[in-house]
Order: structure tokens, then sequence, then C-alpha cells
């Protein structure tokens, strides 16, 4: 039933501009808020779906707007219940979403570029460079399609797939509004979580958003050389500034950041290497996630020993810093941190 490409989508009306098109189309004003509650609450994604809209009417609709919505080109389940879908947008461009089932909760791991410029040497998607920024809509059907997947509501949403989210500043904010909207998905603020290599100037402006959102740093080394090797995109944004910002973000927001620090063998598990950790956040308000780096095809750098893992845990401990160590999720399907790559699989 959808119409060409080249059509409107309809969910990027404003409630005013659909108040005017119900309108314009002859129609009561009430039917503007049964459209919206249908694109915005309920998430369809076809005219079909509206029951309590006049046959008419969807085909009125029809003949003007269409649902851009992304197609599932593959999807890969791995072995603790983590779904991978490979998800191609309108212009042929495709990134990876991820959604991780626990208990009564589902979290979704969204792209928010296609590709990555910033180059991560740990970083399976950094190897071939950016495509393109996404629009806020196509972060969020991300997780409408995990939803719609799972037939379960989404808990939280980590932007920590594809994408430096600070490199597509004002898209990534009015995703998280739509998904923190009390109207439609409802996702609380601080489920939201934006991930960023150390993008300082989205960092001081994601200080002055309001909302609760969560924010983490991928840090991975407290040494400018170490850091320089593992994140060469982030380069220009050195740790002592890095640490400013962040300092001033924790005053303005009273908030919590995190710390991602993917454990790799032989580059940051050494001694100096745990100290320089441990200086940079002891005395500080934040936690550290330990990831233990997951091993991807062809990459020399081998995840740390479960041992040297917790031994940092400890004494980031002994040092007042709170410490997790997290197990990746979905590395048998190329899932977890650091392997989104865009790889054509089967579907299972
Ligand atoms: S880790 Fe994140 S920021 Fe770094 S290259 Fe990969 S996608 Fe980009």
């Amino acid at each position: 039933m959808e119409r060409s490409h080249r059509t409107r989508d309809i969910r990027s009306l404003t409630e005013r501009e659909l108040a005017d098109l119900v309108k314009e189309l002859g129609q009561p004003a009430f039917r503007a808020k049964q459209i919206g509650e249908w694109l915005y609450s309920k998430n369809v994604s076809s005219f079909d779906e509206m029951t309590n809209i006049p046959k008419a009417l969807r085909d009125k609709l029809a003949e003007r707007f269409s649902f851009r919505v992304p197609t599932e080109i593959a999807k890969q389940v791995s072995r603790d219940g983590s779904r991978k879908y490979l998800l191609e947008f309108n212009d042929g461009t495709s990134v990876e979403t991820v959604g991780m089932p626990s208990r009564n909760k589902l979290s979704v791991c969204v792209s928010t570029q296609a590709g990555c410029a910033m180059g991560c040497a740990f970083c399976a998607t950094g190897f071939n460079g950016l495509s393109r920024s996404l629009t806020a809509q196509e972060i969020v059907d991300q997780v409408i399609h995990v939803a719609k997947d799972f037939d379960e509501r989404v808990t939280s949403v980590v932007f920590m797939g594809q994408g430096e989210p600070f490199a597509n500043f004002d898209e990534v904010v009015e995703a998280l509004r739509i998904l923190n909207d009390p109207d439609g998905m409802a996702i609380g603020a601080r489920h939201l979580t934006v991930s960023t290599c150390g993008v300082i100037p989205g960092i001081k402006r994601f200080a002055e958003l309001p909302e609760q959102f969560t924010l983490a740093i991928s840090l991975h080394s407290a040494i400018q050389q170490t850091r320089n090797k593992l994140m060469p995109g982030a380069k220009k944004y050195t740790l002592p500034r890095l640490h400013e910002a962040i300092q001033a973000y924790v005053e303005k927001t009273g908030r919590r950041p995190t710390y991602e620090f993917a454990m790799i063998e032989g580059i940051n598990d050494t001694n100096p290497e745990m100290e320089a950790l441990i200086d940079f956040c002891a005395g500080t308000l934040c936690h550290v996630n330990l990831i233990p780096l997951n091993d991807t095809p062809g990459s020399l750098m081998k995840p740390s020993p479960m041992k040297k893992i917790e031994t940092l845990q400890k004494r980031l401990q002994m040092h007042g810093v709170e410490a997790t160590i997290r197990n990746s999720r979905g590395n048998d399907i190329d899932a977890a941190c650091g392997q989104l790559k865009q790889r054509h699989v089967t579907v299972s």
C-alpha cells in the first residue's frame, strides 16, 4: 500500500501540520489526534493498521504520504538471546542494530551514523570510514524495529552502535527526545545513554540539556600515547581537557558519567595503565565499566585475561571508584561492542 519513496514520510509531520492536513481533507479535528496516536504512540508502519480511521481517509493519506521504515536485510540470533539486525534505509544505506533482552527488560543498541570517521583501532566499524549520519527518525526506527521484533516494550537504549553520536549531535538529541516522550515510547531519560569517544564540544552541549540523559565516555586508556593509538579520531581532545570537560559536566548536571574501558591484553592492562586510570578517576563522580575486548577476526588485539580485569576492578574499588566487569552481549554474532560491521548475513 506504500507509495513512492519520493512522498513525504507522514511521521515527519508536526502536530500542527497534521491538524492542518485533517482540516484540509475536510475531516473532523479529532481525526488528527487519532492519527497522531497511531503514528507516535503505537508506532504503526502502514496506513492499513490505523483501524479506527475510515478507509477513504486512509487511502487519501496513502496517496500523499508514505512510511519510510527501514527494511530488515538480515538478522542473527545469539545464544544469549540478543538479536542483531542489518537494517536498510530508503537510500540503500544500511546500519546494524542490536536488541538485548534480559528478564523483563529489553535494551537496544542503536547506530547514529552509517560507518564512522573516528577510526578506533579495535573497532570493526571504523575500518570503512563514514558513509553518512542518520536522521533522528532513522535512529528511532531502529528502536521501533527491535520492539516489534521482540513484541516487547523497550526499556533502555544505548547509543553505542556505529558512529560517534556527538558528530551527529542535533539528530541524536531529537531522537533522544522522541524516545523519551511520555506520549510516545516513554523511555526514561536515565535509561537513554549516549556514548562518545570524548568529543568535548558535544559533552559541553550535552551538559546544557535539561533532561537527565546518561553520558558514557569511551576512555580505553588514561595515557595519552596509548589513547592516541587506540582512538586516533579523538586525539585532539586530550586527556587533561577531557577530564576538565567531564568535571564541568558533573558540576553542572550532578549526574554520574560512565567510562567504558575495553581491556586489551598487553596494551591497556599494564601497571602504568592501571595507575593512570586510577588517577583519572579517583576523587571524581564516575563509574567504570571494564569490558573484556571482543575477539574481532583478523585483529591482533586480544582480550585481557580475566585475572587482570579483576585486579583492576579491585584496585579501582580500593580507591573509591565504582567499577563493574561487564559481559559483552552477542559476541557469537559479532554484535558486541566494537564488532559491528556491515556484513550481509543469512537470516537465521
Ligand atoms: S568505537 Fe565507536 S567511535 Fe570508535 S570507530 Fe567504532 S563506531 Fe566509531
